[in-house]
């Protein structure tokens, strides 16, 4: 399965991520951007929020 992963020490928690997808993306009660468990991801909306991160920390991960 393929699935987002935030690299958090490089994220500012701007919120980018939520704005662009926020089925996916979520600011938790500790702060910081969690990504809720899915059976299957939405590809475009995933892809807009890394090509909008400012802080190029999000990424695809390939994974069975
Ligand atoms: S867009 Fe990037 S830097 Fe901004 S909150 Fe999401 S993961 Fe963090």
């Amino acid at each position: 399965m393929r699935r987002p992963v935030i690299e958090l020490s490089d994220c500012v928690v701007c919120e980018v991520c939520v704005e662009a997808c926020p089925a996916v993306f979520l600011l938790n009660d500790a702060g910081y951007i969690e990504i809720i468990d899915m059976a299957e991801y939405p590809e475009a909306c995933v892809d807009e929020a890394v090509r909008n991160c400012p802080e190029d920390c999000i990424s695809w991960e390939e994974g069975g």
